[in-house]
């Protein structure tokens, strides 16, 4: 069973604004969780930041990101971070919470045969964004935090190749949050080599396929589409970074 899924119009680790995120979703994308907004995949919108309203992650060990499920709103819950999450909404239809599990536990149950597909974008800091690409959601699980219940969600990143051919990114292609936000400051938030500010992208100074690893600032950059493209598989040394 293999579906079509359209092609990401953004590379991962592409650093975006929220219109051009809304732009490429052709959708106004007001929520956290968008079960299936289209027909081959959902969105997750998450974050890692200090003061995000949601405890999402990046699990090195096993190559994870696990996104935690949201809270009733505040129309039915006086305080949303004090209740459960709600896997059902009063009608009882299921919530956003309740379709992501319900596809999770389809899965590891194999009553359907691919792990659904979500597409994460990563905000890094007000209005600046960064593509993450596509995930395989394999699990789901509620989750005690000894206050009340919460849902977490296991997404394994995926690349794809062709329409029918997926591998599994490994784990090095993520660059830190925290690593992204140094940068940004070190680099104004421009290509390193013209400071244009437009369709930048975070680029490692090694490349994956030569072995290069990516945990630091030293070895990451902004450049914009050109010089990324121009830069294609060769090593670079980086231009003169002097950190104010
Ligand atoms: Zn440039």
């Amino acid at each position: 069973m293999n579906s079509l899924f359209p092609k990401p119009t953004f590379k991962v680790d592409d650093i975006i604004s929220y219109a051009e995120l809304v732009a490429a979703e052709n959708a106004n994308i007001q929520k956290g969780m968008n079960f299936q907004i289209k027909q081959e995949y959902s969105i997750f919108l998450m974050s890692v930041r200090k003061n995000a309203p949601y405890a999402d992650e990046w699990d090195k060990a096993t190559n994870t990101l696990i996104y935690e499920g949201h809270d009733a709103p505040s129309n039915l819950a006086k305080e949303p971070k004090e209740v459960d999450q709600p896997l059902s909404t009063p009608k009882g239809t299921l919530t956003e919470n309740g379709k992501f599990f319900t596809a999770a536990q389809s899965y590891k149950m194999r009553l359907i045969q691919e792990p659904h597909k979500i597409k994460v974008y990563e905000k890094i800091k007000d209005g600046i964004w960064c593509y993450k690409g596509f995930f395989d959601l394999v699990n789901a699980q509620i989750v005690n935090t000894g206050k009340r219940n919460v849902f977490k969600f296991y997404l394994k990143p995926v690349e794809f190749i062709t329409k029918k051919k997926q591998i599994e990114l490994p784990h090095s292609r993520l660059i830190p949050t925290v690593v992204k936000l140094e940068v940004w400051a070190r680099d104004k938030g421009e290509c390193v080599i013209c400071h244009s500010k437009d369709n930048l992208h975070f680029d490692h100074d090694i490349p994956f396929s030569k072995g290069g690893a990516s945990l630091t600032a030293k070895n990451v950059r902004i450049l914009c589409a050109k010089h990324n493209l121009q830069k294609s598989d060769k090593i670079l040394s980086f231009p003169p970074v002097f950190l104010s």
